[in-house]
């Protein structure tokens, strides 16, 4: 869920209120988002995703965690690198190795076993759900 925005990193750019898919974000008066909806949050990631300067920190608990806790907190989470980490994990950013490069999930990286003409020939994905024998 949805639980710090840093007011300090956030360059106002409105990204995060326009791609979040329950509308949680209010625009401040000084354009820093505002939670204002948390428990309309789903857990998505999406505008952590896409903060541009990773200004936002979706704990991976599907409630609110309390202010008592280190994930409601701003200086416990920077000082674990966890600000705009799932951004960071994922690989988007200038400067980062895509996720899905890194990826071990034979899965994601395989072609799948069907033919299209944009890709490129389907690889033999030995053991898995794709590995259809021909019927
Ligand atoms: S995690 Fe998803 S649902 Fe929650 S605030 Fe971000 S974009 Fe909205
Ligand atoms: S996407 Fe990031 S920088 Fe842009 S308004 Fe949201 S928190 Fe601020």
């Amino acid at each position: 869920m949805i639980e710090i925005v840093s007011a300090t990193a956030c360059i106002a750019c409105d990204v995060c209120i326009k791609v979040c898919p329950t509308d949680v974000f209010d625009r401040g008066e000084d354009g820093i988002p505002v939670i204002a909806r948390q428990s309309d949050c789903q857990t998505c990631f999406m505008c952590e995703a896409y903060c541009p300067v990773d200004a936002l920190y979706v704990s991976p608990v599907s409630d609110p965690v309390g202010a008592d806790s280190p994930h409601a907190d701003e200086d416990a989470v920077a000082r674990a690198g966890l600000l705009g980490g799932y951004r960071e994990m994922v690989g988007w950013g200038r400067g980062r190795t895509a996720g899905s490069l890194l990826d071990r999930n034979p899965l994601l990286k395989a072609v799948p076993p069907l033919p299209e003409s944009r890709l490129p020939i389907p690889a033999d994905v030995v053991d898995s759900p794709w590995n259809h024998s021909a019927q």
